[in-house]
């Protein structure tokens, strides 16, 4: 059996290392196409793999046609969306992600961004802090189950809504499960993002649900800028001086959010949640370590195109 590490952006040589081990373990031949600058070298390396773990390369229906022997892709990280799972299930083809492996480093950048906001971005000036402040955790999945385990060390307040999440799973972690998104942004005065882009939640978090929040609001976001409704959120901005905006995922309008509201504004250049260190080898072994499950044992547990 042949693993192809398929990736434009290589893993760390540490991930790499770990995924080899995992994979000659298993008796199965590692193969690497890092760094590739044309879609040709990916059409030529796939052509004899059995597996092939990406991070956010492309897997469409071109490179499945070349796959012939191809039974399982794995991204290495918790979205999915650069591979085309219509064509993959058309191919029979297993698709999988390495969900929970990046949660942490989310976390502690949001638990950051927080700090750094109200601290007035350390521009020498006198701050507030997050001790006995109520944080909003907006789904409670992966990475929300992890800021609400730091945000607990600060001592702050924690509240959470999940759509599907039962309430009992969420209080177990001493966090106060409520009813729905208006009562969560309604009570607490910072809310961090952790939902999906979904058609049911993009635009999702807009004037309506925002102008309630509590004096002194913060709305962090590490999830995805499609959830925002920017033209809604800039018009909450400009009508409420107190409000402030932070967040991983730079909106269409950073130059406008940039001018119109600085100190109270901030965004990442690039999505850095999950760029760390233990990351990457986490989510580099995890897939490997699928792969084997999945060759030698038919696991399943993490397909997402079923
Ligand atoms: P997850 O799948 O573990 O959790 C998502 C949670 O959202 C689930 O508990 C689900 O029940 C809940 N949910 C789904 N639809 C909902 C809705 N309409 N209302 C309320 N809750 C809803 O995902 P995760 O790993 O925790 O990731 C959360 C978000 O963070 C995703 O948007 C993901 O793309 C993003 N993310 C960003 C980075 C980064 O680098 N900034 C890295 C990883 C993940």
């Amino acid at each position: 059996m042949k693993v192809l590490v398929a990736t434009e952006k290589p893993f760390a040589k540490v991930a790499v290392d770990g995924i080899r081990k995992e994979i000659e373990a298993a008796g199965y031949e590692l193969a690497l196409l890092e760094k590739y600058t044309d879609k040709a070298q990916l059409l030529d390396a796939v052509k004899d793999a059995n597996a092939i773990i990406i991070r956010s390369d492309i897997i469409d229906a071109e490179v499945l046609d070349a796959a012939k022997e191809l039974k399982i892709v794995v991204r290495a990280g918790a979205g999915y969306d650069n591979v085309d799972l219509a064509a993959a299930t058309a191919h029979n083809v297993c698709v999988m992600n390495t969900p929970g492996q990046n949660s942490n480093a989310v976390a502690e950048l949001a638990l950051g961004m927080m700090v750094y906001a109200v601290r007035n971005f350390y521009n020498g000036t006198s701050g507030t802090e997050l001790m006995g402040k109520k944080l909003g955790i907006h789904a409670y999945g992966n990475v929300g189950r992890n800021v609400a385990r730091v945000a607990k060390g600060f001592g702050m307040e924690v509240y959470a809504y999940d759509a599907f999440c039962p309430k009992e799973v969420i209080e177990k972690d001493g966090v106060k499960a409520l009813d729905s998104a208006e009562e969560l942004y309604k009570t607490c005065q910072v809310v961090s993002l952790h939902i999906p882009a979904t058609a049911e939640t993009k635009n999702s978090i807009n004037y309506a649900l925002l102008k309630d929040m509590p004096k002194g609001a913060m709305l962090v976001n590490t999830a995805r800028k499609e959830v925002i409704n920017e033209a809604e959120l800039i018009k909450l901005m400009e009508e409420r001086a107190d409000f402030k905006y932070i967040t991983d995922i730079m909106p269409a309008a950073n130059a406008e959010f940039a001018e119109k509201f600085a100190g109270r504004y901030f965004s990442t250049p690039k999505k850095m949640g999950a760029q760390t260190a233990e990351a990457n080898i986490n989510a580099g072994i995890a897939a490997a370590k699928q792969i084997v499950g999945f060759l030698k044992d038919g696991c399943e547990k993490f397909r997402v195109n079923k």
